[in-house]
């Protein structure tokens, strides 16, 4: 009989461990066998499928469903065949309780397990020396992280796995000379006695429950339950008569005693699985029950997913692995032709991205494969996520980016309401102030914010103080005079905060509903939600967080005894939830990017590996942290030296990349950057050995610097290289080619490819002026004919929108010059002005903030020594004095000027003459040339000779005060002469008329290092 028909012969007795490498049916066969029991005549709940994941699980189930259907099996069936091997355990739990009348067992997730578990931890650091657990000194910093909270979950799973109990793990500890494991079996007695009180506290209530229990404790209880009860363990035995486990090389020692245990009593009992696909070591998966004695061995070679190719690779890298398991070589299915396996390296990370979207799209385009039908596999998701998904959307793959693992309080909705408990509990500060008035509770947008931001500092100006601060004030004193959309959105903000007050003593959830009921939220979202469109799905967003946060609170409440609000809040902030990971109905279109452990059990037509670089894949860096959990599996295990310890490490990475390997029906494409200039750009071991195993074994191995991408854009650009290409620089044939190509693209459509839209290639629209005046005055400031005079072109640009609003220069200028417009102040009171309103401006890094505030202290002194020195020549006739009238003309043709601006101190010197300062805070003085040639000081002069300045019409020359540089420089402008005046005005009202263009000059000049519009500029394009 052959080996296949044996497995699904009904009659078929005994163990059999069922082997063979990716593709060669192993999953197929289970659910053939169990469809063939059943067709025989077994009882449905006889049969009990395993699989490693719920995900494989579902798969499994429909496939399952299918067969029975199609065969004509049992249409309804009470107990489920096909489950995961926790979900089995778990039902054996439910089952023993129900037998001894306890509560139900219940579960509690990884991020609740790391939520008491930190809370122990932080009560381990608050008693120090006489803490239960004596954690070394050196870990007492990291006790408080969310890291090593996870670690130390996962060093407790280990243990539970191999049946180590706390007091094993002390010795252990003591014994390997291992502080950090003694600490750690001190913890795992203390974490067991809080989870039993955590239930015993609960268990008058209804819904009392038996203690807790983390994925790693319920096998081990599930075996606890069969060693305490033999009459439930014969019952299962009784019942399952055909136990089929797949993927069989995932479990762990525990999980495979809980199938030896049932096993024992069955009919038949297949083990299925690959021991060269154990992927999970690092999670004390070991495949021993395919590799034991006993049973038959039945051992599958044909792969029915990979093209022969592929399977030549996986073999080919299998074979390297340490051992002698079975099922390292396996035949390709079909014929040399379609199949392929190519190596390609690049010269950077964007050419290896540039590599695979074109590699992408040719499978699209060329060889029609569906986008859902391709995968990218990655060793870390979370440093390819940092670019591969918009690299490949660039080039017009369609793909799908990894979900992030988040956090529920990042969700603005919850934030507000987590905020508003801690306001309640912990008082208002400035940044949860700013934050509940901003968020979906005030609803003040940034416009609005400026608004109150002045609102409230006029209601005090004699006491310049902290936005935040002020917030805090409007939020909890006495109600100020504002404008009504501000006063309502302090009142709303307010309101819900005393409502959380008002009950912050209670249970954290009466606290929650307060703050949500009276934030009048629910209405305005589900009035949202009516109106359908992006509002709708956002108000749906927004309501499904809110009650996700309901749900949160409750489960703390439950599992929590003496919950509290300010506890409440934690839980929710230290929460990191997953995505949920579901077997689509229908696979979206578009190509997966997953990482090598997320692709198992899952095939597509074209895989990409990429990302094989050294010390990255394969990663041998030990796992388990700061911890040693690994280091800890190895000795519980008697691998002893740190040589040895490599070499698992290394055989589970080379597992990885055959399990990888395994998911390509056709075509695997694998990539690496080799970089001379990046010491990350070296490829791993596996890329030589690859090369070796590829069809083109041969070819260049030269790393590839700008990989031709056959996207639209980039198709474009080349041909139109050629197309634009000077005479005899590309054959003329050729040339035709690429027009004839162009024009092809142009009448479908594709953006680019036709010449009317090219740069350069069109008339000039229109000839007309920017601007008909009709004759009325052309408004001007001085600085702006300073900017005609030094270039038009960036006059022009940045007057219609070239200018970035928020441009932190001119806001420390303003700054600066609204705090010496004063002149009664002392250098001391200007400093403490300056620092009070530093920290409301938008700086990016505090480095960088100290500096410019200490250079802003020595512009504020070097101001008032210029003002002292300067006392017994000039004398103060105004600061900040606004100049606004109209200049004529000089002759005719030239338009009137309207000059409007300010003068930031105009003084009078000894003569009785108008003298005008404008302060500059720039590090680079102006020539003294330069000073006599300004445009700005000149106007100004111009507007005193007119009688536009009060104090008379004698202009006594200008003077540039630079305090940006150490000590203070002066550059002054010569008063004017008859002369000179015509001279400015000319050019004055010349710069007048050329605003109305149409053309601009770009004239280049010293400021283009810092012009806006430098990007956009025709005379920065590099000369060739
Ligand atoms: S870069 Fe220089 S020449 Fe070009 S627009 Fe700016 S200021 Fe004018």
């Amino acid at each position: 009989m052959a080996a296949t028909q044996l497995i699904k012969d009904p009659a078929t007795r005994g163990l059999i461990r069922l082997i063979g490498g990716p593709g060669t049916g192993k999953t197929s066969l289970l659910v053939d066998a169990a469809a063939a029991h059943l067709a025989a005549g077994a009882h449905p709940e006889s049969v009990l499928l395993l699989c490693p994941t719920a995900r494989a699980a579902v798969r499994t189930r429909r496939a399952l469903s299918t067969a029975l259907t199609s065969g004509g099996g049992p249409a309804v069936i009470r107990e489920p065949l096909v489950r995961t091997l926790h979900s089995y355990a778990f039902a054996i739990l439910r089952l023993a309780a129900r037998r001894t009348g306890d509560p139900p067992p219940r579960l509690i997730t990884g991020t609740e397990q790391d939520g008491v578990i930190r809370e122990l931890l932080a009560g381990d650091l608050e008693d120090g020396p006489d803490a239960t657990v004596a954690w070394p000194e050196s870990l007492r910093p990291a006790l408080t992280t969310a890291g090593f909270a996870t670690q130390l979950r996962d060093l407790l799973a280990r243990c539970t796995e191999r049946g180590v109990d706390g007091r094993r793990l002390q010795r252990i500890g003591r014994l390997s000379g291992r502080p950090e494991w003694v600490a750690a079996g001190q913890f795992a007695q203390q974490y067991e006695q809080v989870m039993l009180l955590r239930a015993a506290s609960g268990r008058a209530a209804p819904q009392a429950t038996a203690p807790a229990l983390g994925a790693a404790e319920l096998v081990g209880a599930a075996l606890e339950a069969f060693a305490t009860d033999p009459g439930l363990l014969a019952a299962e035995r009784d019942r399952i008569g055909v136990l089929l486990v797949d993927d069989a090389q995932h479990l762990d020692p525990q999980a495979a005693r809980l199938v030896g245990a049932m096993s024992s009593g069955t009919a038949v009992t297949v083990v299925a699985g690959d021991p060269n696909q154990t992927v999970f070591g690092f999670r004390g998966a070991e495949p021993a029950l395919l590799t034991g004695d006993g049973g038959q061995v039945v051992a599958l070679t044909q792969s029915h997913r990979c093209a022969p190719a592929v399977a030549r690779a996986v073999s080919g890298v299998a074979a390297r692995l340490p051992g002698r398991a079975k099922g390292r070589v396996i035949e390709g299915s079909g014929t040399d032709q379609g199949g392929s396996v190519a190596v390609r390296l690049a010269a950077s990370a964007h050419a290896e991205a540039a590599l695979i979207a074109d590699a992408l799209r040719r499978a699209h385009l060329v060889d029609g494969v569906p986008w859902s039908q391709m995968a990218v596999i990655v060793r870390s998701l979370p440093r390819a996520a940092a670019v591969l998904p918009r690299a490949l959307a660039a080039a017009g793959v369609s793909v799908r980016a990894p979900a992030a693992i988040t956090s529920p309080a990042d969700h603005p909705a919850v934030r507000a309401l987590l905020t508003v408990l801690t306001a309640a509990t912990d008082g208002l500060d400035g940044e949860r102030a700013l934050t509940l008035v901003t968020g979906p509770i005030g609803r003040i947008d940034p416009v609005s914010l400026r608004g109150l931001r002045r609102s409230l500092r006029h209601q005090d100006p004699e006491n310049p103080r902290q936005f935040g601060d002020l917030l805090v004030d409007a939020l909890t004193g006495e109600t100020l005079r504002l404008p009504a959309a501000h006063a309502a959105a302090l009142r709303r903000v307010r309101a819900v905060v005393a409502a959380a007050a008002r009950c912050v003593r209670d249970d954290p959830r009466y606290a929650l509903w307060q703050a949500w009921n009276r934030s009048g939220l629910q209405r305005r979202w589900l009035q949202a939600r009516a109106r359908g469109g992006l509002v709708a799905a956002q108000a749906d967003r927004d309501l499904d967080a809110v009650t996700a946060l309901f749900g949160i609170a409750d489960d703390y409440v439950d599992h929590t005894s003496g919950a509290t609000v300010r506890g409440l809040v934690e839980a929710v902030c230290t929460l990191r939830l997953a995505p949920p990971e579901r077997e689509p109905l229908i696979e979206p279109d578009t190509v997966a990017i997953v990482s090598a452990h997320a692709a198992l059990g899952r095939e597509w037509d074209v895989v990409v590996i990429a990302g094989l670089q050294e010390g990255l894949w394969p990663n041998t860096v030990p796992r388990g942290g700061v911890l040693a959990t690994q280091q800890l599996v190895d000795v519980l295990e008697g691998v002893a030296d740190a040589a040895s310890r490599r070499a698992p490490v290394l055989a589970d990475e080379r597992r990885l990349l055959v399990s990888a390997l395994g998911r390509a029906r056709r075509k695997v494409l694998i990539t690496a950057v080799d970089s001379e200039a990046d010491d990350a750009g070296v490829p791993s071991v596996f890329v030589d050995e690859l090369m070796q195993l590829a069809d083109d074994g041969d070819a260049d191995a030269v790393p590839v610097a700008a990989p031709r991408v056959l996207a639209p854009a980039a198709l474009v650009g080349r041909l139109r290289a050629v197309v634009c290409s000077p005479e005899d620089a590309v054959d003329e044939d050729r040339r035709g080619c690429a027009a004839t190509q162009l024009a092809r693209l142009a009448a479908a459509g594709v953006p680019g490819a036709d010449p009317a839209g090219w740069y350069g290639t069109r008339a000039v629209s229109t000839e007309q002026p920017l601007l008909d005046h009709g004759g009325a005055p052309v408004t001007l400031s001085p600085s702006t004919v300073q900017t005609i005079a030094d270039c038009p072109l960036r006059w022009v640009l940045e007057r219609h929108g070239g200018t970035d609003g928020r441009d932190l220069r001119s806001s420390l200028g303003s700054v600066l010059h609204a705090l010496i417009a004063d002149d009664g102040k002392t250098e001391a009171l200007l400093v403490d002005l300056l620092e009070k309103i530093w920290d409301d401006l938008p700086f990016d890094s505090q480095w960088y903030s100290r500096n410019e505030l200490a250079r802003h202290r020595a512009m504020l002194s070097a101001f008032c020594q210029w003002r002292a020195q300067t006392r017994l020549e000039l004398t103060e006739v105004g600061t900040e004095v606004d100049v606004d009238g109209v200049l004529a003309s000089p002759e005719e043709g030239l338009p009137d000027v309207r000059v409007r601006g300010r003068i930031d101190r105009l003084e009078r010197d000894n003569e009785g003459r108008q003298v005008v300062v404008d302060v500059k805070t720039s590090k680079n003085p102006a020539s003294k040339d330069d000073a006599q040639r300004h445009a700005q000081l000149a106007m100004y002069q111009l507007a005193v000779a007119g009688g536009l300045v009060p104090g008379g019409a004698h202009p006594g020359g200008g003077r540039l005060v630079y305090l940006g540089k150490p000590g203070i420089v002066e550059r002054d402008q010569d008063a004017l002469t008859p002369d000179a005046r015509r001279e400015w005005q000319q050019v004055v009202h010349r710069a007048a008329a050329a605003t109305a263009g149409p053309a601009f000059l770009a004239r280049i000049n010293d400021s283009c290092g810092h012009c806006p519009v430098r990007s956009s500029c025709p005379a920065q394009e590099p000369r060739s």
